[in-house]
């Protein structure tokens, strides 16, 4: 049987020239010119401020939380429908976390329920773009500012997307994005901080270099260098960076492809929408998405179950997401006990298709048949 993955990580087929390039530059450890390129294509590309690249988008979170000085009992409002790593960079900090349920429609975070959430202790409020589809920003952003909290952009899946005209990421007073290998644009593991606050940007660097001024001394700011600060050893070295920017150079074409399979899906199953047998991706009018994921939502657990295993008895390996954070094994126990029942309707409910690069035309019509089939027994 012809099997079909979830997703296959793409070459642009540049990737090892420029590994190439960096061990023949003689500077593969960090913070050189491959790295330096990467800054500069964000920069450009989207007006982002100041972006540090990262060895993973967790380690982005990790030195978001440091950069606004997250200590024990300082409360974070965050989606429960989410990967480990939004709260994970927190809770190390000794944050407690208090989850917000996802909207009926998508999902994102219910901004409408963030405000009863906030207490004297709420610091900030990170929000996820799942699917790399915009949060509703603007009342995010508003919500923070009255009561004074950061916002941190989770857009590990949402690079190249956009809420109105800006891009995320690029919104709050910080944004992460991720480049692990089940990403848009990947170099295996890797990931970036986005800084739009200036007030940030001094220290960023600090906490980068492993509390060091080292990179104020590269650019001769300094006359020497040394430990100024807390950090960690947050830069990935140049052999990740000079495969990511092949990556970037092909951000077009890469995007073109994802967007034309998420369509095609989009197309086919409008009908079975219609019919009421499952719902698809709702996209808001403020939202420009990337084509990261395409999920269908069944009616009910069982539903789901059965139309999961029935792709994967037949070759076709699609998958379900998260288990909400609040019932986690981790955090079950310490969370406050309200029910967040969109974010467990996602968890039972929701399903991902195949969608990477190679996955070629035939092969898609064979899963939206295959989804048909199943709807007709
Ligand atoms: C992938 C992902 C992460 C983690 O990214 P890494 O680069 O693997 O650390 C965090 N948050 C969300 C929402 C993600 O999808």
């Amino acid at each position: 049987m012809h099997k079909i993955p979830f997703n296959k990580p793409h070459l642009i087929g540049k990737e090892l020239e420029n590994i190439n390039r960096a061990v023949l530059n003689g500077h593969i450890s960090g913070n050189g010119k491959f790295t330096e390129r990467c800054h500069l294509w964000f920069k450009n590309k989207y007006g982002f401020r100041k972006c540090l690249l990262t060895t993973s988008c967790t380690d982005a979170l990790e030195m978001a939380a440091l950069l606004i000085n997250i200590n024990p009992g300082d409360e974070i409002i965050m989606p429960s429908f989410t990967f480990v790593s939004t709260a994970l960079a927190f809770v190390r900090q000794g944050a407690k976390i208090v989850f917000a349920d996802s909207r009926n429609d998508h999902p994102g975070i219910d901004e409408g329920s963030i405000e009863r959430l906030i207490t004297p202790r709420t610091r900030a409020v990170v929000v996820v773009h799942y699917a790399g589809v915009a949060c509703n920003m603007n009342v995010i952003v508003e919500t923070a500012n009255k009561h004074n909290l950061i916002v941190i952009e989770d857009a590990a899946q949402a690079i190249d997307s956009y809420y109105l005209k800006k891009p995320l990421g690029g919104i709050g007073h910080l944004g992460c994005l991720s480049f692990h290998e089940t990403k848009n644009i990947q170099c295996g593991e890797g990931g970036m901080i986005i800084i739009n606050d200036e007030k940030f940007e001094k220290r960023s660097e600090i906490l980068w270099e492993k509390g060091t001024n080292r990179t104020a001394f590269r650019r001769g700011e300094v006359d020497k260098y040394g430990w100024v600060d807390i950090g960690s050893s947050f830069l990935p070295s140049e052999l990740n960076s000079a495969f990511l920017y092949a990556q970037l150079k092909s951000i077009k074409s890469i995007q073109q492809k994802r967007l034309i399979q998420w369509g095609k899906y989009f197309e086919a199953l409008k009908n079975l929408e219609n019919k009421g047998y499952l719902r698809l991706p709702y996209i808001p009018d403020y939202a420009t998405h990337n084509g990261h994921i395409f999920y269908v939502i069944l009616n009910n657990k069982k539903e789901k179950e059965n139309l999961l295993k029935y792709l994967n008895n037949r070759g076709v390996l699609s998958v379900f997401h998260y288990l909400p954070l609040h019932l986690s094994e981790y955090y079950y126990s310490k969370h406050d006990g309200r029910i967040l029942p969109n974010a467990v309707m996602y968890s039972e409910e929701l399903i991902r298709l195949p969608l990477f690069f190679e996955l070629n035309s035939k092969e898609q019509s064979f899963i939206i048949d295959l989804i048909y089939k199943y709807f007709k027994r």
